[in-house]
């Protein structure tokens, strides 16, 4: 469907639940089926990087996960709102891949509670940046609409072309933790021109996986002189290593 007549019907038609559609109350909101079956990123979190924890475990005396004192991302904090499960996907995949670009809205506003203190605390929003090939074949780049959404209801203002990625990178899935940042080195950019020299920054994206995108990004924004980046993310893949209760 062309975007116009989409967006044209969406404004007529009655708003319908952000994941099967049924009828609701207002935009942004999921029916009490969805409503029941999706799963909101709730604590215990790494305060670091926002990945679940289990209950009485794992977490160190900073509140800080395993990997995150091991391998400290260059960002100063993630969080996320939903958990990256079957349900988020309904959710995420049609937005990301099939046009769906008016789901936004509903993300952007899930987002601002688990985002609120990062978006107060933001000069600037900068969306995950796709390398051009693929912007081109997607035509659209997802990141770049959750972070125009959370500027409008933020009045946050929002940078969507700060980052660039002038090298194309091969999926990061199946990957480990070195192969990925070499993937990512220097695939990330600003781009020349930007300002962002002592600027706090809330980098915006879809899902977060392992968080070496972000990483990259925010490595990225502070060599050119932001003064702290942080990650919202609509998504968050939990580690299946920190699902399992500790052993007593
Ligand atoms: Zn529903
Ligand atoms: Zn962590």
């Amino acid at each position: 469907m062309k975007p116009l007549l989409r967006h044209l019907l969406d404004t007529l038609l009655p708003p319908g639940c952000l994941v099967c559609d049924a009828p609701v109350d207002d935009d942004g909101q999921f029916c009490l089926t969805c409503f029941r079956a999706v799963s909101f990123v709730s604590a215990p979190l790494c305060a670091q990087c926002g990945v679940p924890l289990p209950h009485g475990g794992l977490a160190g005396a900073e509140g800080i996960c395993p990997h995150c004192a091991a391998h400290p991302p260059a960002f100063t904090q993630a969080r996320a709102a939903l958990r990256y499960d079957e349900t988020a996907q309904k959710l995420i995949l049609p937005f990301k891949y099939a046009d769906r670009t008016e789901l936004a809205r509903g993300l952007a506003r899930l987002m601002r509670r688990p985002g609120a203190s990062l978006l107060a605390a933001a000069d600037m929003l900068v969306p995950v940046p796709l390398h051009r090939l693929r912007l081109r074949a997607r035509r659209y780049n997802q990141a770049a609409l959750l972070a125009r959404e959370l500027s409008r209801l933020s009045g946050r203002p929002c940078m969507p072309d700060a980052l660039i990625r002038p090298k194309h990178t091969a999926p990061l899935e199946g990957l480990n933790l070195a192969q990925r940042q070499a993937e990512l080195a220097e695939a990330v950019a600003l781009r020349p021109g930007c300002a962002v020299a002592g600027a706090h920054v809330l980098l915006v994206d879809d899902v977060m996986t392992s968080g070496t995108t972000a990483d990259a990004c925010a490595r990225a924004l502070l060599a050119a002189g932001a003064r702290r980046v942080d990650v919202l993310t609509a998504a968050r893949v939990a580690d299946p290593r920190f699902e399992q209760k500790p052993l007593a």
